[in-house]
């Protein structure tokens, strides 16, 4: 669904400058004086269907990765087609549309409209794609009944509880219908039981809907019990890609064996 090659990002001054000296081995560190390396050559499918979880501390690199993607990052270099389609060097239009039609996003403070109602944030990506009133608040319906929260349909979001936040959140990036979803933390704000109930939920959704879906945590149980696959991100590298059986059984280096280490 999404094939990723060799791509950079570096914030600063002189980014170029850095990717050449990344390039040839220069470190993170090294290449200060150009530009902060958020992501450093990273390269990875994301097959369809699947759950593809990145998975690293903060500062890692997670969310420029993921905001490459849709192009809320412009990438320094390197290659994302997403289902064939180059996005690097895309213009601003074009990846509006991508974002609209393609890729729905669900962030950790759920980045709802605050003066609309429940229903119409459910409904919001719809209406973006230019759905008949009618279709988009049946379809908007829909989905709040599949995420128990029918009851709250004209409330506003800022009356809803966090976890309740987040089920809006995820009901308006399925309803959107796009092939794939991006989640940034998406659960990380959430109380732990709820949180287990949002993951649950959404390997239900996902198996019955079969969306690719790129889910970004720092939480190593949180990557294990979602992922498919994951990649494990340190200092803007990815060192590792595989199922949660490899990372755990078959460590590609310390750190990883490190980071598995507190697996529940
Ligand atoms: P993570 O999501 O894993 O916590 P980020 O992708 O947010 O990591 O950040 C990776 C690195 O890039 C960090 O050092 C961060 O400070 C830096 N960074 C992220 N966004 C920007 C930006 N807009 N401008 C400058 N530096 C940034
Ligand atoms: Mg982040």
């Amino acid at each position: 669904a999404i094939a990723v090659e060799s791509v950079f990002k570096v914030f600063g001054r002189r980014p170029n400058e850095a990717v050449k000296r990344l390039r040839t081995g220069a470190s993170r560190d090294e290449v200060r004086p150009f530009g902060t390396a958020a992501v450093i050559d990273a390269s990875f499918d994301v097959r369809r269907g699947e759950i593809f979880v990145v998975m690293g501390l903060s500062g890692s690199g997670k969310s420029t990765l993921i905001r490459m993607l849709n192009g809320l990052n412009e990438s320094t270099a390197g290659s994302i087609r997403v289902f064939g389609t180059e996005v690097v060097g895309l213009g601003a239009a074009e990846l509006r549309a991508v974002r609209r039609d393609r890729m729905s996003m669900v962030f950790q403070h759920f980045a709802l409209l605050p003066h609309r109602s429940v229903l119409d944030n459910v409904a919001y990506g719809l209406e973006l794609q230019g759905v008949a009133l009618p279709e988009r608040t049946a379809t908007a319906r829909r989905w709040l009944d599949r995420v128990g929260l029918s009851k709250w349909e004209s409330s506003l979001p800022g009356e809803l509880s966090g976890g309740m936040q987040q089920r809006v959140g995820l009901a308006r990036a399925f309803a959107a219908d796009t092939d794939i979803l991006l989640m940034d933390e998406a659960f990380s704000a959430l109380d732990p039981l709820i949180r287990r109930e949002m993951q649950e939920l959404l390997i239900e959704l996902q198996q019955e809907l079969g969306k690719t879906i790129v889910f970004i945590t720092h939480d190593l149980n949180e990557a294990m019990f979602l992922g498919d696959r994951i990649a494990v991100m340190r200092d803007g590298r990815i060192v590792q890609v595989g199922t949660p059986n490899d990372i755990l059984t078959d460590p590609a280096n310390d750190y990883v064996a490190q980071f598995v280490q507190d697996v529940d």
